[in-house]
């Protein structure tokens, strides 16, 4: 049973941050309400004030910007919209992949990219593609300023993250990526959402990867960089022994939690398999020997 609350619907960030200093604890932002409300039907957590962002001025934008080198993605972009954006498609289409495979059509016409970041669950899919992301950030916005977060500072914990108590995320910036890297996502999905995934990116250069990131989620509380395979992967040919022994150092590296959605045994086996394909599909791209 839901407790009163009462609606605000600010039309700027800062009057949503004044809101959130105005009533402290008692107020929290909203978007799709997808996990919101569950938590509050469930009784787990309750507010006497809800701050609906998306009467904020196009707060739904999709723009590129920056002399054409950023996507930026506003605060109450649904994930449907980023599913079937022609700009995303056009510009980031590892997005759209990633977007086509989260949770299921109702929940992604709600739900909002940022409302998924923002509340943190371990088992998002987004997270682990925007710790991936080369210069992904986040942008957060209060009555003290706009700062902006990279994902490896944003995600603290479970459920917690860096942003403060007055501030909302007003967008999340994509540099988009150069010719010759490629990109690529891999999940496992036993429950409802990933026990494992994986991001990479890799470029290439005259038969040779000049630069990799992967990032492995939903293991742990929080997704993370696997560091030493990318440098294990740097100024190699690929191909798919380098693929393997990449993914035997992410995966004799991972300290996952064992817990409903396997074992520690099990999750490692995930992770190596998983960031084995999201190498080699990367590579592919890189190489245009596969298109995204
Ligand atoms: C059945 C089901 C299946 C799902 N499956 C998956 C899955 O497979 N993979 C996956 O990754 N996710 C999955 N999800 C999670 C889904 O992605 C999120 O529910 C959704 O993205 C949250 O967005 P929202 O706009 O509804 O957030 P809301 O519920 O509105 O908000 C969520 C939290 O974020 C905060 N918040 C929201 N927007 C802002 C903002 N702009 N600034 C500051 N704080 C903000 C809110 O205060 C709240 O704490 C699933 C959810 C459901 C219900």
């Amino acid at each position: 049973m839901l407790k009163p609350f009462v609606i605000h619907e600010p039309r700027t960030p800062q009057e949503a941050s004044e809101l959130l200093n105005e009533y402290g604890w008692d107020a929290t932002a909203y978007a799709g309400g997808t996990e919101l409300l569950v938590v509050m039907k469930e009784g787990l957590t309750s507010y006497a004030h809800l701050i609906n962002i998306k009467t904020i001025d196009a707060i739904d934008a999709i723009q590129i910007i920056d002399n054409e080198a950023v996507l930026r993605v506003g605060a109450g972009v649904t994930h449907r919209t980023i599913e079937t954006s022609p700009v995303i498609a056009n510009h980031a289409p590892l997005l759209a992949e990633m977007e086509r495979s989260l949770a299921n059509v109702r929940v992604r016409t709600m739900g909002t990219l940022v409302g998924n970041l923002c509340f943190a669950e371990p088992h998002s899919d987004p997270a682990v593609v925007c710790m991936a992301w080369p210069g992904a950030d986040f942008e957060l916005t209060s009555t003290d300023g706009v700062r902006r977060v990279p994902p490896d500072e944003f995600f603290i914990d479970l459920f917690m993250t860096a942003r403060q108590e007055n501030e909302i995320m007003t967008a999340i910036h994509f540099p988009l990526l150069p010719s010759g890297m490629g990109s690529a996502y891999y999940k496992f999905v036993l429950l409802e959402r990933p026990s494992a995934n994986v991001a990479a990116f890799v470029s290439v250069t005259n038969g040779a990867i000049t630069s990799a990131r992967i990032a492995v989620g939903s293991v742990g509380p929080v997704p993370y960089r696997a560091t030493t395979a990318e440098n294990l992967l740097v100024g190699e040919k690929p191909g798919d022994e380098l693929y393997r022994a990449a993914a035997e150092a992410v995966a004799s590296a991972a300290d996952p939690v064992s817990d409903l959605y396997g074992s520690v045994e099990y999750k490692q086996q995930l992770i190596r398999v998983l960031t084995r394909q999201a190498l080699q599909q990367a590579s592919e791209r890189a190489m245009g020997v596969e298109q995204l």
